[in-house]
């Protein structure tokens, strides 16, 4: 892989900052909502969801606790297995919580179904997830997240946090990678 600018490996843009800013604030309200007479646990997934985290829990106009967990997926090659690990458990009891899982992006949708089976197993009070991107054709309906910012194709995106080999994270828009970055 050769790095020259991050920009120079976009394809093209998916969602700009404006569309991106527009609907996080409809989703704060969505949760606030949703979430009316609770104080809900807002966890980010690291480090893909940082970004759409820190966003999120500031569109939301309510009482929240934040906190963030890192995971593991082992799988073969691209695909993922849904078999998890904690690389950083959640820093605070959240049993009798109600638990907000905050993805960057729903593919498989085997990670998320894991970690909402091990959140009910750890007594929490709800557990519900919400992901910015739901790649809606890779997994089936039911595995789809209770709440999510857009659908997209089966493309590789990176940046808001998105990552490829941890590069791009930085790009404050969703773009698609051109194919020849990971390709090469
Ligand atoms: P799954 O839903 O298949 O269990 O896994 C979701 C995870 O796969 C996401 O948290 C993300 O790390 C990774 N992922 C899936 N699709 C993409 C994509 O298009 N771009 C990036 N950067 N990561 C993706």
């Amino acid at each position: 892989m050769n790095i020259t600018t991050a920009e120079n490996d976009i394809e093209y843009i998916l969602f700009n900052e404006e569309q991106i800013k527009a609907r996080v604030t409809e989703l704060g309200a969505e949760l606030a909502e949703y979430y009316k007479g609770t104080t809900p646990v807002m966890t980010g997934v690291l480090n893909g969801a940082s970004i759409f985290h820190s966003d999120l829990v500031r569109a939301y106009k309510g009482h929240l606790f934040i906190d963030f967990i890192q995971v593991s997926s082992y799988g073969t090659g691209t695909s993922s297995s849904g078999t998890i690990t904690f690389k950083k458990d959640f820093g605070t009891d959240i049993k009798g919580k109600d638990v907000l899982i905050v993805e960057d992006i729903v593919d498989s949708g085997l990670t998320l179904k894991y970690l909402k089976e091990m959140l009910k197993d750890r007594g929490v009070k709800s557990v519900k997830t919400i992901a910015f991107l739901n790649k809606y054709e890779c997994h089936p309906r039911e595995l789809d997240t209770d709440f999510y910012g857009f659908k997209i194709e089966n493309n590789f995106v990176v940046g808001y946090g998105l990552d490829y080999a941890q590069h791009y994270r930085n790009l404050p828009y969703i773009g698609v990678l051109k194919k020849q970055v990971y390709e090469s």
